[in-house]
């Protein structure tokens, strides 16, 4: 059964070819959705919708911590395809640092990208959702923000992620009277390259101790569940957070 079939999902940081936003992107195209990547190169953006099943999509480059970007290209996006039915705040950056070594250009950075950039582009679409009284927003946090990191980020990005948690919530409360669900999902430690070879074969083993499925998330594991929330499946879902890490925190 096709879900998202005649829908319209914008993901951003989806061009990262091993990453969640572009296997997102993909299960998507496979249920039926046009999908607009979006990510800091265009040429990379475009590469991977090329990737997609289906056609329609497109690779548009947006840096989601500036809000002029994230409303210039939604309209941009609007005057094209019309309508957007699923919005995936996606794009997120972390840095293995501990508490003393956060400067401030590195709260700065991972802040922006991660919550932020979810609050630009949600604003970027709310007004379009509204219009239309439906819409499905999915935000990726972190197991880092509910359990104060100990997997790769530091305190910032858990931080950040324990904010989007937060911005999920209030958005999902606010916005549910106009049709509009906004959801999080918590991902465990899933293989992708965001740990940017930074991940010595020590941390690994010890991340992978703790988690009682013994073994890394894979990204279509996320891919699943982020599918479920943007999907009409998870109608009368909204505030949620998902947990997706192979029981590695059971709360
Ligand atoms: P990734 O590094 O493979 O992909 C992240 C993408 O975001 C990249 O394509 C990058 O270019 C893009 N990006 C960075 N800054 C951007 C900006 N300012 N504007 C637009 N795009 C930008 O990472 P991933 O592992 O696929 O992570 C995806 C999301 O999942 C992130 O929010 C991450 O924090 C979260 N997450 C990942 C894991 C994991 O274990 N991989 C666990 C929990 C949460």
């Amino acid at each position: 059964m096709a879900l998202l079939e005649g829908k319209t999902a914008i993901i951003t940081g989806a061009a990262s070819p091993r990453g969640l936003g572009k296997a997102c992107a993909m299960l998507f195209a496979e249920h039926g959705a046009r999908i607009c990547i979006l990510d800091l190169d265009q040429a990379a953006a475009q590469s991977e919708a090329d990737t997609l099943p289906g056609s329609g999509h497109r690779g548009i480059a947006c840096d989601v911590t500036s809000k002029s970007q994230c409303d210039t290209v939604v309209r941009n996006i609007l005057e094209d395809m019309q309508t957007v039915d699923i919005l995936v705040n996606n794009a997120g950056i972390t840095q293995p640092l501990k508490i003393m070594q956060i400067e401030p250009e590195n709260y700065d950075a991972v802040l922006d990208v991660n919550l932020r950039g979810t609050l630009n582009m949600s604003q970027a679409l709310i007004p379009h959702m509204r219009e239309r009284g439906s819409g499905s927003i999915v935000n990726m946090s972190s197991v880092s923000a509910q359990r104060g990191g100990g997997i790769f980020g530091g305190p910032h990005y858990s931080a950040a992620k324990a904010g989007i948690l937060g911005l999920t919530k209030a958005m999902a409360r606010e916005l549910a009277p106009d049709g509009i669900r906004a959801n999080a999902i918590c991902p465990g430690f899933i293989a992708t390259d965001i740990t940017a070879g930074k991940l010595t074969p020590e941390m690994k083993a010890q991340i992978l101790e703790g988690i009682p499925m013994g073994r890394a998330g894979k990204a279509s594991d996320v891919a699943g569940c982020a599918l479920f929330l943007a999907s009409d499946l998870a109608a009368y879902v909204t505030g949620s957070e998902v947990d997706v890490n192979g029981g590695s925190l059971i709360h």
